[in-house]
């Protein structure tokens, strides 16, 4: 089993229930819903077929719904799409006009206000460049640089402007509340830009009942500049190098990639790289070389998982996609010796429990062993333990179903769904049990097993048994 976690996003090519048991069984870890496709009906059908599908396999997998973030959105044109020419005029205007060649509807008059000339504005994911030449009291007077078609409702981004927009809009609430009613393990937050963003977020979650974990998508440089404060009250992070690539020079996303998986491994959060990861998979069978090598070195960096996006959504060969990422996966984790060099040192270990899992991680080094085997409630323990990303599988047992979904995300751990044990014997046969049903261990091998005592008090992992497995 691969210790680095995958996500697969949903779309068109894979919102089916036969296709989602396919790419579960290609080692999809997380189903991630982009909300800025698709209308709610049709998330939740993808959702409730991911629920079934995990149900029916036995296997755990988060669910992380997307949302779409602060975004400036054009109206509409007459013929619902037009051409645009290189050098012309195009102007994006205030006043409720129909769309032409000439002019397009734009509303967002604060954007008036700190707009000036020479700055660029892209559409269509930085296809269609137009520069600024003049800002009136109602319109945005443009030349088109690069030319192309645009369409209704597209949306368009400024690089480097704080947009005028609230964090959260209410299309985004409402998508908030999706997650929560459906008690999804994960919200993808879109352009996280500073701490408040995410601590506004967590209020409106719990605002609609919900307990969903933030992964904050950095995707612009205020969140790149504001990184430690928003790891902080994060639960993990997004390098989202599609929307990030338009606001830092191409030539430093590798450098701020494995800063940022550092930093998440430091802190102990979740981190995701995602974007163009096998994007010539949309529409061949096979990558490039220079794919397969970005997947396997943001492996040989630890970072916590690696993302499918157009890739498993809408592309020709969603499947083979995800077969190929876990096969790379696979193969580089064959080679890290992960136990050489911990990802963290044991110097400055903060809390006890942070100790403790130091300490099962040395001691498995030490003995060989072959399974690291902890008892967790809301996975804190396991994810502990997983900050050292271990050589040895992490066996994280719990009674809690959002807990065994959730932790499909942490890396190099395995959940087990169980119920609770009562007394040390039992968990102590129970681990020797697990182990070899899930075929980590065969008899004789080692493992080490971390539980609380007392068991009849809510106490933090506080010790440690290295055992042999009959
Ligand atoms: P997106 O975010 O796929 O929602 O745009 C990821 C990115 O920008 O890289
Ligand atoms: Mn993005």
């Amino acid at each position: 089993m691969k210790k680095t976690k995958m996500v697969c996003t949903l779309g068109p090519a894979t919102s089916k229930y036969e296709e989602i048991v396919k790419l579960l069984k290609a080692g999809m870890n997380v189903a991630r819903l982009n909300m800025s496709h698709g209308d709610l009906d049709w998330h939740q059908q993808t959702l409730d077929n991911v629920k079934r599908a995990r149900n029916d396999l036995g296997v755990p997998c988060a669910i992380m719904v997307d949302t779409c973030g602060p975004e400036l959105r054009i109206g509409t044109f007459k013929d619902s799409k037009v051409c645009l020419v290189k050098n012309h005029e195009f102007v994006f205007s205030t006043r409720e006009v129909e769309g032409d060649e000439n002019i397009v509807n734009c509303p967002y008059p604060s954007l008036l206000k700190i707009l000036t000339k020479n700055q660029k504005i892209f559409a269509n994911n930085g296809l269609l460049e137009f520069v600024i030449k003049e800002v009136t009291n109602t319109d945005i007077i443009c030349k088109v640089v690069v030319g192309g078609e645009i369409s209704n409702h597209k949306s368009i981004f400024i690089p480097r402007v704080r947009l005028p927009l609230p964090f959260i809009s209410q299309k985004d609430e409402k998508n908030i509340e999706f997650a929560a009613k459906n008690d999804v393990e994960y919200i993808s937050a879109s352009f996280v830009n500073r701490p408040e963003d995410v601590i506004e977020m967590r209020e409106c979650i719990k605002k609609y009942g919900g307990r969903q974990e933030i992964i904050s998508k950095i995707e612009s440089l205020e969140g790149i500049n504001k990184l430690d404060s928003i790891i902080n009250v994060s639960d993990g992070i997004m390098v989202a190098r599609g929307d990030m690539g338009t606001e830092v020079a191409i030539e430093h996303i590798p450098q701020i990639q494995k800063d940022m998986i550092q930093k998440c491994i430091e802190y102990s959060k979740k981190v995701i790289v995602a974007t163009e990861m096998l994007e010539s998979m949309t529409y061949k069978r096979r990558p490039t070389r220079a794919e397969t090598t970005d997947v396997s070195q943001a492996i040989y960096d630890k970072a916590g998982a690696t993302m499918l996006s157009g890739e498993t959504a809408s592309g020709s060969y969603p499947f083979e996609s995800a077969i190929t990422m876990t096969k790379i996966a696979l193969a580089t984790e064959k080679v890290v010796n992960y136990d050489n060099d911990f990802a963290v040192s044991y110097k400055n270990l903060h809390k006890n429990l942070e100790v403790i899992a130091y300490s099962s991680c040395a001691t498995a080094r030490a003995i060989g062993a072959k399974a690291i085997v902890c008892f967790t409630d809301q996975g804190k323990t396991a994810e502990k333990i997983s900050k050292f990303r271990p050589k040895a599988p992490i066996v994280a047992i719990t009674h809690d179903i959002f807990t065994y979904n959730k932790l499909a995300l942490a890396w190099g751990v395995i959940p087990v769904l169980a119920r609770k044990q009562n007394s040390i014997k039992e968990i102590l046969d129970f681990s020797n049990d697990i182990v070899k049903a899930i075929k980590v261990c065969k008899e004789n091998d080692d493992i080490v097993i971390t539980l609380g005592l007392p068991l009849d008090e809510v106490v933090h992992t506080n010790t440690i048994k290295v055992c042999n497995v009959k």
